[in-house]
C-alpha cells in the first residue's frame, strides 16, 4: 500500500438490495462496514441501492431513505453524510418524500440512477432539485447520455454540490466529462469502477491535469464492484503522494466537511460489526462483487 493512501472516504456507496436485475445484489450497512473495514475506507457518503423494491411505490422508497438515516445515525464518524434515492414515476410525491427525508430524517440531498429509475436528466428531476437547493445540499448523479446535462443542472443550481458517478470509465465517456463540466465549481468527478491497469492514454494523471487534483474522488460502488482494484489503480499510479492522498481521501473530506464542519476523517478503519454473520465478504465474479 502506498503509504499517502492509508485512509480513503469513498462517495459513492450503496446500501440496500437491487432486485430489478437478475440476481438481486445488495449490501446492508454492517456488510458494507465490514468491506470497510478490511479495505482502509474510513468513511464514506451512502445512499440506496437504485433498482430496489418497488412494490409499495414511495413507501419503498420511504423505506430506503430511512435505512440510510438509520446507519448514518448509528454511525456517524463513518457514514457522516447520506443521500436519499428518486424515481421518476413517483412525481409529486416522490418529492415530497424527499424533502421528508432531508427535514426528518437528515438526509443531504439524492442520488439518482436515470437507467434503474426512469429519470432522462432533464426537467424531470426540477423539482427534486429544487428541494435541495431550498434546503441546501449534494446530488449524486449516474448518467444517462451525455454530461452536458449534470453542467446544465449545475449551472442552474449553483448552491447544490454535484458528483458525476462513474465519470472514468471509458475515454469517450471521461472525454465528454472533462469537456462539459471539468470546470464547473460546483461539480466533483468520482471515479468508480474505472478500469484496470490504468491506461497511460487516459490516465488519472492526466483527468487530474484537466480538471484540478481537488475535484477527483474516491467512489467504490460497492456493492457492485470489487473497488480495491480502484485503489489499486490509484495506488500505483504515477501520482504524487500528495495527490494520491487526495484523490482516496482529502478531496472527500473537504467536501463532506462544506456541510458537516465540525466532522472529522476518523483515524483507524471500521471496524465489522459484532455479529455480522460473516462469510467471504469479498466473493467476486470477476470484476463484480456477489
Ligand atoms: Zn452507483
Amino acid at each position: 500500500m502506498r503509504a499517502s493512501c492509508n485512509s480513503y472516504v469513498d462517495v459513492h456507496a450503496h446500501i440496500g438490495v437491487t432486485v430489478s436485475r437478475a440476481r438481486p445484489i445488495g449490501q446492508d450497512a454492517a456488510k458494507y462496514l465490514a468491506r470497510m473495514g478490511t479495505s482502509n475506507v474510513h468513511a464514506a457518503i451512502i445512499s440506496p441501492t437504485a433498482g430496489g423494491p418497488q412494490s409499495r411505490g414511495v413507501v419503498d422508497t420511504k423505506l430506503q431513505n430511512i435505512e440510510i438515516a438509520e446507519a448514518c445515525r448509528s454511525h456517524p464518524e463513518r457514514f457522516p453524510i447520506g443521500l436519499g434515492i428518486v424515481e421518476v414515476r413517483h412525481q409529486r410525491a416522490g418529492v415530497d418524500e424527499l424533502e421528508r427525508c432531508m427535514r426528518d430524517d437528515g438526509l443531504l440531498g439524492f442520488m439518482c440512477h436515470p437507467v434503474l429509475s426512469g429519470h432522462a436528466l432533464e426537467e424531470e428531476l426540477h423539482p427534486f432539485l429544487e428541494v435541495v437547493n431550498q434546503l441546501g445540499g449534494m446530488c449524486l448523479l449516474h448518467l444517462s447520455g451525455t454530461s452536458a446535462k449534470v453542467a446544465a443542472y449545475a449551472t442552474r443550481y449553483p448552491g447544490i454540490a454535484f458528483i458525476v458517478g462513474h465519470a472514468s470509465m471509458s475515454p469517450e465517456g471521461e472525454q465528454d466529462v472533462v469537456e462539459h463540466c471539468g470546470s464547473a465549481e460546483n461539480i466533483w468527478l468520482d471515479i468508480a469502477q474505472k478500469p484496470d491497469p490504468e491506461e497511460s492514454s487516459w490516465s488519472l494523471q492526466k483527468l487530474i491535469s484537466r480538471v484540478g487534483r481537488g475535484r477527483v474522488l474516491f467512489g467504490s460502488d460497492a456493492p457492485y464492484y470489487d473497488y480495491r482494484r480502484v485503489q489499486r489503480l490509484i495506488e500505483d499510479s504515477p501520482l504524487s503522494d500528495v495527490e494520491a492522498a487526495q484523490v482516496a481521501a482529502g478531496n472527500a473530506v473537504t467536501l463532506i466537511r462544506r456541510f458537516k464542519p465540525t466532522w472529522k476523517l476518523p483515524p483507524t478503519p471500521a471496524q465489522a460489526p459484532t455479529g455480522y454473520p460473516g462469510g467471504d465478504i469479498w466473493t467476486t465474479n470477476g470484476r463484480r462483487l456477489v
